[in-house]
């Protein structure tokens, strides 16, 4: 199974905290969209099995109209083997979903929203510098739900400066009120460059609070529990049949595909090399708009790729498999890496063994709910450097 990721780099407006590929001029936006078409021809052959999902990610995917979203995904179902079940998805901005523009959105096949509230209160969505303001992201929550859409997650974020606990409470009580199947929450990072950043060394903000970042994160976990949502990923939740079916891919190991400027992909080489997860290159894309489309223009290149060694593949492969309920596989690890990273694996993993942060099931190792606040320690303790 792989999935392909198509990256829209436009937005409304920037966000304090952001940090992705995105242009707020919408001037080569026609442009662009003919490239992607052009790029999804062109590595036609990249992917060779069938496709179940197709992920719009960005930037805000949701300022696309309908018809040059159409023209995108006619592409992929004429150069690709797309399996009859495959999952759709969009991100939005909450200001984006009137009611036309969900109605055509549903007729074009997109079947999962991923709307992008971060919160529902209106001086948080103002320190964030979103688009949009509390009333629409509950309007465009149930519009969805009005219109059809019964597969929608939204993504909140925790640890602002400006996010008390009662306010944070009130996020996730809207979860449920709604009844949105899936949720995707962050603990907010001050990436460099980024506004945030500025805003915090010119004393704007105060330093984000670890305690309080955790302590909200705590309340995530207790209220999504009670909500009856999963926590199969430690920053996703969800009903089981509402699972993020693109992002399990990732989180597998699986091929992805990336189109866009930024894009990034991981494919398997031909022949693949000793185990499994070695047998793989990342490619990743120029994060230029205008640089992406002369150069698809001019049949010049446009990206950068690495073959992923067997050091790098191991790390990688504990990185995002400790982080899911489908948790690290002792058998993989044996079958699939050298006997220098297996001793490794054996002696940094044996006080966790013994401690309350992992849990042995058969032959696969999770994180216990006390470890999944200390995920990223374990997970560089058990790095082969
Ligand atoms: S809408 Fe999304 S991609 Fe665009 S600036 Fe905000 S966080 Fe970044």
């Amino acid at each position: 199974m792989s999935g392909i990721y198509i990256h829209i780099p436009f937005c409304k407006q920037s966000c304090n905290y952001c940090d992705f590929h995105f242009s707020t001029s919408l001037k080569y936006k026609t442009d662009l969209v003919k490239t992607l078409v052009k790029e999804i021809e062109l590595r036609k052959n990249d992917l060779a099995g069938r496709i179940n999902t197709i992920y719009f990610g960005g930037g805000t995917p949701s300022l696309l109209d309908v018809d040059e979203l159409k023209l995108i995904i006619d592409s992929v179902y004429k150069h690709y083997n797309v399996a009859s079940n495959i999952e759709l998805t969009l991100e939005c901005n909450p200001d984006d979903l009137s009611q036309k523009k969900l109605k055509d959105l549903k007729a074009s096949g997109v079947n999962r929203l991923s709307i992008g509230v971060q919160s529902f209160d209106n001086e948080e969505l103002k320190f964030f510098n979103r688009a949009h303001n509390s009333s629409e992201a509950e309007g465009s929550i149930k519009r969805s739900q009005d219109i059809g859409f019964e597969n929608i997650t939204i993504d909140l974020i925790y640890g602002s400066p400006v996010l008390t606990e009662k306010v944070w409470l009130d996020n996730l009580q809207k979860v449920n009120d709604f009844d949105v199947p899936h949720l995707s929450a962050y603990g907010l990072t001050v990436e460099p460059k980024t506004k945030l950043e500025h805003q915090i060394k010119t004393g704007q903000f105060p330093v984000l609070d670890d305690d309080k970042m955790i302590a909200q994160f705590k309340t995530l976990m207790e209220k999504t529990k009670e909500f009856g949502l999963t926590q199969y990923e430690v920053s996703n939740f969800g009903r089981e049949e509402f699972y993020s079916q693109h992002n399990s891919n990732y989180w597998k190991g699986e091929e992805y595909l990336g189109i866009g400027p930024s894009a990034h992909s991981y494919l398997e080489i031909d022949p693949p090399r000793r185990g499994l997860s070695a047998g793989f290159k990342r490619i990743w894309n120029v994060s230029n708009n205008l640089k992406y489309i002369n150069a698809l223009t001019n049949k010049e290149v446009y990206f950068e790729e690495e073959t992923i060694d067997e050091k790098t593949a191991f790390n990688e492969y504990v990185l995002t498999r400790l982080r899911t309920i489908w948790g690290v596989q002792l058998d993989y690890i044996k079958t699939n890496f050298n006997t220098k990273i297996n001793d490794h694996f054996s002696r940094e993993l044996q006080p966790y063994l013994n401690s309350s942060y992992l849990q042995t099931e058969k032959n696969k190792i999770t994180l216990t709910q006390e470890g999944i606040f200390i995920a990223d320690k374990i997970t560089s303790d058990l790095f082969y450097v």
